[in-house]
């Protein structure tokens, strides 16, 4: 199988029980990594064996069972803290996903720091969960929304960053990569600049996380958010990462079974992180894929997998490129994992529905970016986005495919 690198992709797809199932008589191809990726079998088999060997509630049975299970779960948050260069486990919060992480941060963050008067930034690249729960905080506490451009190519435009940093900021948010454009935005120079203003930085890391090592230490930021089901965990699993003295001052989001430590009727006192932001029965089986999922990223050489998928982007974005009539969205340079496109006139989605008669999954529409398309002056795209298991034999089909595509529309 073609790789370009060292990379033994046979071996690797393997264990992916889905990528063997066959579209239309022909193996599919699947391109729509950035919505969700497909799960290892050492996921699988995880979950499986904590449903079949210990399933229990956590933390508050003192029977062996419930302590396995107790076990597996915290072991799970100690394997994501090492995966994101946490130092302390605690600090990561289990999540249903990137969307309930941003929310807790929105919220909690809101209540406890934004006054009326008081501003957050968003850079133009975010996802709608990044902008919808902003949203609802600014209008809850009378606080504004600012917004850090994008320019054409689909790059943040930094130019204005130190203004917008300034008073009555308090927190910016921004994606580590774009889901529609795959613009990898520079985190370590925005934080260093948003540091010097006082100014908190929460990232949105659900499209970094499956492709580039984490290290939230080292992006200096205070709030990390990823998706579980994008990095080959499954569906309904995220994490939050904060700094603990931040978190430990933040209010919870849900209120429930073990986020406190004592309740009277009259008045509760919250427990500590990470049980603070883990109201009732979390999602116990999926925590543990998700732990699972991250050692079968950190068991691979990830210098390696990034290596792969660069030089399949790059043969993909080259391929596209010079097919006459398609015209690239997002051309900002660095770009990772996703790459838009537009082929003619034609909608996005005529266009994604006769690739998927070539039996590839790719997606198209907004890519819940409105704001970003607005400002491309678009109303969506087809986007085509890769995981570690892709080959250059699968490009080549996508590439076909979309020639094929623009033969049938013209
Ligand atoms: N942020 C980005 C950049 C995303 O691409 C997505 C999902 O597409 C989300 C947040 C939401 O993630 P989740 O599905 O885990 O809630």
């Amino acid at each position: 199988m073609t790789t370009g690198t060292d990379l033994d992709l046979t071996a690797l797809r393997a264990h992916f029980p889905l990528l063997s199932r066959e579209q239309g008589g022909r193996p599919l191809v699947y391109l729509d990594n950035a919505a969700t990726s497909q799960k290892p079998d050492v996921v699988l088999e995880a979950m499986n064996r904590f449903y079949e060997t210990s399933c229990a509630n956590v933390h508050r049975g003192v029977h062996a069972l419930s302590r396995a299970a107790t076990e597996a779960y915290e072991g799970a948050r100690r394997t994501m803290a090492r995966f994101v260069g946490a130092t302390d486990p605690r600090e990561i919060v289990f999540t249903r996903g990137a969307t309930e992480a941003l929310n807790i941060v929105a919220a909690s963050f809101s209540a406890a720091h934004l006054r009326p008067g008081d501003r957050v930034i968003l850079s133009g690249l975010e996802h709608h969960s990044d902008i919808v729960p902003w949203q609802m905080a600014c209008d809850a506490r009378g606080a504004s929304l600012g917004v850090l451009p994008v320019n054409a190519e689909g790059a943040l435009d930094l130019a204005p960053l130190d203004a917008l940093l300034a008073p009555p900021t308090k927190i910016l948010c921004l994606v580590h990569v774009s889901n529609a454009l795959g613009t990898l935005n520079p985190i370590e120079t925005i934080c260093a600049r948003a540091r010097a203003a006082g100014v908190r930085v929460l990232v949105d890391g659900a499209q970094a996380a499956p492709h580039l090592p984490i290290d939230v230490g080292a992006l200096g930021c205070d709030f990390y958010t990823l998706s579980g089901h994008k990095m080959y965990g499954p569906t309904g699993t995220g994490v939050l990462w904060g700094r603990g003295d931040l978190l430990n001052a933040l209010p919870p989001f849900l209120g429930g079974g073990d986020m406190i430590k004592s309740v009277t009727f009259e008045h509760t006192e919250y427990a500590e992180i990470p049980a603070r932001f883990e109201a009732g029965t979390p999602n116990i089986a999926g925590a543990i894929g998700l732990g699972a999922a991250a050692e079968f990223l950190m068991s691979h050489d990830r210098a390696a997998v990034l290596e792969h998928e660069c030089a399949l982007y790059a043969h993909m974005v080259a391929g596209l490129q010079a097919i006459s009539g398609v015209r690239l969205v997002g051309t900002a340079p660095g770009r990772l994992a996703s790459q838009s496109f537009l082929v003619g006139d034609a909608p996005a989605h005529d266009v994604a529905t006769l690739i998927d008669q070539h039996g590839i999954a790719v997606r198209s529409g907004h890519h819940c970016t409105q704001p970003l398309m607005q400002r491309l002056g678009i109303s969506g795209t087809v986007r085509a986005s890769l995981g570690m298991y892709n080959t250059t034999e699968e490009i080549d089909r996508l590439l076909a495919a979309v020639v094929d595509a623009r033969d049938m529309l013209a």
